[in-house]
């Protein structure tokens, strides 16, 4: 077993989440992604909610949600 995100053992890893906007990806188009940074992921805080306005997806309208700023979740860490 050798995983980059293990599920279970580590707290931090539990509010590690897919960037919605970049899919995961690190890359919006040619650039990095804008929300997360390049990393595909984003960090959030307990207890972790979808965004009601994307219900997840990150884009809202074609273009970045502007409740959670892209990164598809209600509440994010920083
Ligand atoms: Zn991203
Ligand atoms: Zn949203």
């Amino acid at each position: 077993m050798d995983l980059l995100f293990p599920i279970e053992v580590d707290n931090l890893a539990e509010l590690t989440k897919k960037c919605a906007y970049c899919g995961g990806k690190g890359k919006d188009g040619d650039t990095s992604c804008v929300v997360c940074g390049g990393d595909g992921y984003v960090m959030v805080k307990e207890p972790v909610k979808e965004c009601p306005l994307c219900e997840g997806k990150g884009r809202y309208g074609g273009k970045k949600c502007s409740v959670c700023e892209g990164t598809g979740w209600d509440k994010v860490v920083g």
